[in-house]
C-alpha cells in the first residue's frame, strides 16, 4: 500500500480550485495521453517546461527594443472603444510613461472587462511584445496586464509547457502553482554526499525551481534541479529493474552441469570456424549456465554477425546438460526460417528439434505440445506462441528470445513460470546504444558480437533518384544473367490515401513484366503458406527477384543474395535502412544496395541516405539514428522522447542513467527488501514515478 504522505501527490487535478471536469479531460490527455485516466498531481508536476518567455526586461518606451517582449510600467489615459458599426476596428487603450506613448490593442475585446482591468489614471505593468507602428509603440493582447501588488509575484521568467487542445498555457501555470503549494516535503531518498557533490536541491526545491525559474539556465536540462529529478527518475527506474532481476535470480536457478560434447559436435558439423567475438560470447554465456543463479543475458550483435549460432551452442548445452530450449522470433516466417538454418546441424548431433507457430493445424500443434511436455523435442522453434499457457514443457532450462526489441517485464515473470529455473537469452540485432540498453532492458548482462564471419565482402550502397528506375532495370538484368538474386523493398503493401507509396503489389506486376516468373512477391497479408512458398522460391528455386515489403526486415537469410534494392528509401528510418541492407553480404560474393529516392529530399532524410553511404557499422548508424529521430524511433515506435521517461533526455542525460544503473545494483545488493533506513524513502521514489509494480515482487519475495 502506498503510503500516506504520499496522497496529496496522487490526488487528482480536479481536486484543486479552478480545475472542473472538463479542464480534468484535458489535462488528462496531456499528461496520461488518454481522457479516461485520472491525472495525478505528481503528473503534472513531473510535466517539464520545454521553453521560457523572458520577461526581464523593463525598459522606458523610449528605449524599448522594436520586436521584444518586454514589462513596462504604464500609466492608463484613455480608452477608445471601436465604432459601433465596426467590429474590425481594435479595441485600444492609450496609455504613458515618462519617456513617451503606447497603445495597448485588443480585438473583438470586451471593453467593460477593460475598463474595469485598467481604470483611467490607474498605474499597470504590461507585458507582451511590444512592435513600433509609425513610430507609436503598440502592444497587441499583452499577456499580463496587474497592478503595483500583483507585480510582486508575477513571475518575470516564465515557463512554457508543451500544451493540448482546451488548455491554456496559463491555466497549466496556475495549476502546476496550485500543486506545489500542496506538495509535502518528503524524507530524502538520495545520498546527502551526491546530493552535496552534485550541488542538488531537494526533490521538492528542485521541482519548485524547474517551474519557477529564476534565470533563462533552469531551463537547461543539464541545470542542477534538472539533472536531480532526471536522476530520481533513472534511479527509480533502474531500481525496479534491478529488484525484477534479483527477484527473477533468487528464483531457484541451477548450477547447470555439462562436458561440452554435443556443442563440440555441432562446432565439428559446421562449415566455418566460430568468430572470436562468438567463442566469447559463447564463454560468457557458459559461465553463466555454471552458476546457481539465473541468466539474463542479452547477446547484441549486428545482422550477419552470427547470434543465431551462439544461440545453437547455449542450446546444446543446456540440452546436453538434460534439459529443454525454446527459441522465440518475432514472426511465424522468421520462426520457420531460424528452423531451417539448424534443423540439419541438430539432426546431425541428435538434438529433436521441432517447430511451431500459429499457423499449425490444431492437430499438429496437439502432437507438438505432447512430445514437448513428455521431454520427446529437446529444442523448440517458435513465436511468442510459445508463452501461451497450453505450453507445457517437460522442462524448460533456456529460453532464447529472438530480435525482439520489447520484452517487458511482465513477459520475464511469465517466462519463469515456464520452467524451473529457465536461463534466458535476448538476442537482438537493433545495435542499440548503450543507454538505451539500460533503459529497455535494465541490468541484463550483456555479450557483443563485433566481428563479421570472415570472409564478408563489404556492401557497396548507392543512393539513385527514382527517375533512373529504367536505367537500374536494364543493370539489374545483366546481373540477374549472371545468376544473382536480389531483394526489392518497397514500403507498403497497398496503395494508401496517407502515403502514395508504390504498392509491393504493382512493382511486383511491373517487374514480371520485364523478367517474367523470376519475380516472386512476399508481404505482410498473404497466408503463411503463400510466404513459405514464395520464400522457398526465391531461396531454392528459380526465382531472383524477391519484391517484398518489410515483413523482410528482419533475420530473413539468403546466402546468395547480392543486391538490395530500397525503394522510396527516403521513407525508412535509418536502423530500418540499417537492418534491410543486412540482408545482403551474406555470403563470400560482394554485394551491393541501392537506395531508390524521390527527391527532393529533407536534411533529415538526405543525412540518413548520406550515413548509410559513409558506415556499414551498426553502432554508428544507431547513435546518429538517436541524434536524427529521437529515441522513440530508434526502437520502431513513433513516440518522441524515451518510452516511459518524462524528464530524462537520452542524450543529455546518459551519464546518469549509468550512475544510476551502478547505484541501484548496490543498493539492492545491500538492502534486496528495501528494509533498511532508505528502504522507506526509496520505496516513495518507486511510486512517485509509476515504477511500484516492483514493490509487489518485494512482498512476493
Ligand atoms: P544474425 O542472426 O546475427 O543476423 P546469423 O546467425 O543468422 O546472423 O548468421 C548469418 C549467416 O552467417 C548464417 O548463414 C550463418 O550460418 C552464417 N554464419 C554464422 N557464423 C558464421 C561464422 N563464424 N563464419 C561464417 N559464417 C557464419
Ligand atoms: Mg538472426
Amino acid at each position: 500500500m502506498r503510503p500516506d504522505r504520499l496522497n496529496s501527490y496522487f490526488a487528482s487535478l480536479t481536486t484543486l480550485k479552478g480545475v472542473g471536469p472538463k479542464i480534468g479531460q484535458a489535462f488528462s490527455r496531456l499528461l496520461r495521453g488518454d481522457v479516461l485516466q485520472p491525472s495525478r498531481r505528481i503528473d503534472l508536476l513531473l510535466h517539464m517546461p520545454v521553453a521560457v518567455i523572458d520577461r526581464s526586461l523593463q525598459p522606458s518606451l523610449a528605449e524599448a527594443p522594436d520586436g521584444f517582449i518586454v514589462t513596462v510600467r504604464l500609466t492608463i489615459d484613455k480608452h477608445l472603444p471601436p465604432p459601433r458599426n465596426n467590429k474590425r476596428v481594435p479595441y485600444r487603450v492609450l496609455a504613458h510613461d515618462e519617456t513617451g506613448e503606447i497603445t495597448l490593442t485588443y480585438f473583438h475585446a470586451n471593453g467593460g472587462y477593460l475598463e474595469r482591468q485598467m481604470p483611467v489614471g490607474s498605474v499597470r505593468f504590461v507585458s507582451g511584445r511590444l512592435e513600433r507602428f509609425n513610430g507609436v509603440p503598440q502592444i497587441t493582447h499583452p499577456d499580463h496586464v496587474v497592478d503595483e501588488d500583483d507585480f510582486a509575484s508575477m513571475p518575470l521568467i516564465e515557463p512554457v509547457y508543451p500544451l493540448t487542445a482546451g488548455l491554456s498555457g496559463k491555466v497549466v501555470h496556475k495549476t502546476v502553482q496550485a500543486c506545489l503549494e500542496e506538495m509535502p516535503p518528503l524524507p530524502e531518498w538520495q545520498e546527502t554526499a551526491l546530493l552535496d557533490r552534485e550541488h542538488w536541491p531537494a526533490f521538492h526545491e528542485a521541482l519548485d525551481r524547474i517551474h519557477n525559474p529564476i534565470g533563462l539556465s533552469d531551463l537547461d536540462l543539464l541545470s542542477p534541479a534538472r539533472r536531480r529529478i532526471a536522476y530520481d527518475e533513472c534511479l527509480a527506474s533502474q531500481l525496479a529493474l534491478s529488484l525484477v532481476r534479483s527477484n527473477v535470480k533468487k528464483a531457484k536457478g541451477l548450477a547447470r552441469q555439462w562436458d561440452g560434447k554435443l556443442k563440440d559436435a555441432l562446432i565439428d558439423a559446421l562449415p566455418f570456424t566460430l568468430t572470436g567475438s562468438q567463442q566469447q560470447a559463447i564463454a560468457e554465456i557458459e559461465a553463466d549456465l555454471a552458476l546457481p543463479e539465473r541468466m539474463l543475458r542479452l547477446v547484441q550483435g549486428d545482422v550477419g554477425s552470427g547470434k543465431t549460432m551462439v544461440a545453437l551452442m547455449a542450446a546444446a548445452d543446456v540440452i546436453e546438460s538434460g534439459a529443454q530450449a525454446a527459441m522465440m522470433a518475432p514472426t511465424d516466417l522468421l520462426a520457420r526460417q531460424h528452423y531451417q538454418s539448424v534443423r540439419r546441424l541438430c539432426e546431425t548431433v541428435g538434438i529433436r528439434v521441432a517447430v511451431m507457430t500459429g499457423k499449425d493445424s490444431a492437430a499438429v500443434k496437439r502432437q507438438i505440445l505432447q512430445a514437448l511436455e513428455k521431454g520427446d523435442i529437446d529444442f523448440l522453434i517458435g513465436t511468442h506462441a510459445l508463452f501461451q499457457q497450453s505450453v507445457v514443457f517437460a522442462d524448460l532450462g533456456l529460453a532464447i528470445v529472438d530480435e525482439q526489441h520489447r520484452f517487458g517485464v511482465q513477459q520475464r515473470l511469465m517466462l519463469s513460470d515456464k520452467g524451473v529455473a529457465t536461463d534466458l537469452l535476448v538476442m537482438t540485432a537493433t545495435p542499440i546504444p548503450r543507454t538505451l540498453v539500460l533503459t529497455h532492458y535494465g541490468d541484463m548482462d550483456v555479450s557483443l558480437l563485433t566481428e563479421k564471419p570472415a570472409g564478408r565482402k563489404p556492401i557497396e550502397t548507392r543512393t539513385m533518384s527514382l527517375d533512373r528506375l529504367g536505367e537500374l532495370v536494364s543493370r539489374l538484368a545483366a546481373q540477374l544473367e549472371k545468376g544473382a538474386k536480389c531483394y526489392w523493398v518497397c514500403p507498403l503493401v497497398e496503395e494508401s490515401e496517407l502515403l502514395d507509396a508504390t504498392a509491393a503489389e504493382e512493382r511486383h506486376e511491373s517487374l514480371k513484366a520485364v523478367f517474367g516468373h523470376r519475380v516472386e512477391l512476399i508481404h505482410g497479408r498473404m497466408s503463411a503458406e503463400e510466404k513459405k512458398s514464395a520464400m522457398d522460391h526465391f531461396k531454392d528455386g528459380d526465382a531472383q527477384i524477391l519484391v517484398a515489403t518489410t515483413v523482410i526486415e528482419v533475420g530473413v537469410d539468403v546466402p546468395e543474395a547480392t543486391i538490395m534494392v530500397i525503394e522510396h528509401a527516403e521513407r525508412f528510418g535509418l536502423a530500418q535502412l540499417h537492418q534491410l541492407r543486412g540482408r545482403v553480404g551474406r555470403g563470400d560474393k560482394a554485394s551491393s544496395c541501392i537506395l531508390l529516392f524521390q527527391g527532393p529530399l529533407g536534411s533529415v532524410a538526405k543525412e540518413r541516405l548520406n550515413m548509410m553511404r559513409e558506415t556499414e557499422d551498426g553502432f554508428r548508424i544507431a547513435e546518429a539514428d538517436l541524434r536524427l529521430r529521437g529515441e522513440g524511433d530508434v526502437l520502431g515506435t513513433k513516440q518522441s522522447g524515451m518510452p516511459g521517461f518524462r524528464v530524462t533526455d537520452a542524450e543529455a542525460h546518459k551519464d546518469l542513467m549509468e550512475m544510476a544503473r551502478k547505484e541501484a545494483r548496490l543498493i539492492v545488493e545491500m538492502d534486496p527488501g528495501l528494509q533498511g533506513k532508505r528502504g522507506e524513502p526509496l520505496r516513495d521514489l518507486l511510486y512517485l514515478f509509476g515504477r511500484d509494480e516492483a514493490i509487489l515482487l518485494l512482498k512476493a519475495g
